[in-house]
């Protein structure tokens, strides 16, 4: 993984979109603004890699990147949007049900939540659903370098509580700036342990 080239393939809308199940995929989900573009990029080590998936039109795609031979990165559509017209929440709730139940070969999903803010009421939707569709899911926190080291610990302990609701959360809680480059090569490292 560390050493593949990371390219952007293609944004899916529909389940017949999918390109074909043959490599370990892993997934990205997050609310918007979470710094999920950002940690892309920084994984892959391409600065404007994950942008094609910021712009409007592409949001509600699932994105899916290749790095390497072996590996499918895919972002999911960022989440949290107050004012999205409920048809394309909806539209978003079911391809994202779809994905996420009938993909074999997603080894696991990345939840990024904000460091300085810990799991919230917004981000609980996501996780449940991937509980019911028996994805195991990571937290990823982002922008750590937004909080003081002393301050990390508690933030810590609330997400590792709010996960205890959740059986298909992994027990490991990953921490990354994009910025700083802190725990870029951990991640890398997991999703080559994957197979
Ligand atoms: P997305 O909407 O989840 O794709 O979020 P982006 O990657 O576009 O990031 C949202 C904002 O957070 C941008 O202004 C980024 O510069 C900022 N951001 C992302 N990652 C970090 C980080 O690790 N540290 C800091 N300080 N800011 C970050």
């Amino acid at each position: 993984f560390a050493g593949g080239t990371a390219e952007f393939l293609k944004g899916v809308v529909a389940m017949s979109g999918l390109p074909d199940a043959d490599r370990v995929e892993v997934c990205f989900a997050g609310r918007s603004n979470v710094g999920k573009s950002s940690l892309i990029n920084a994984l892959t080590g391409r600065k404007g890699l994950a942008r094609a998936s910021n712009t409007p039109g592409r949001t509600q795609e699932i994105n899916f990147f290749t790095v390497g031979e072996a590996h499918y990165l895919v972002d999911l559509p960022g989440y949290g949007f107050a004012n999205a017209p409920l048809d394309v929440v909806k539209k978003w709730q079911a391809l994202l049900k779809q994905y996420l139940s009938g993909r074999q070969t997603l080894r696991r999903a990345f939840v990024l939540i904000d460091a300085r803010h810990g799991v919230k009421t917004v981000d609980e939707e996501i996780l449940s659903l991937l509980d019911s569709s028996a994805v195991t899911f990571q937290v990823v926190l982002t922008k750590a370098d937004k909080v003081k080291e002393k301050d990390r610990e508690k933030v810590l302990a609330q997400v590792r509580s709010a996960l205890s609701k959740h059986p298909a959360a992994f027990p490991e809680i990953v921490l990354t700036s994009s910025e700083k480059g802190d725990g870029i090569d951990t991640l890398r490292a997991i999703i080559a342990t994957l197979e």
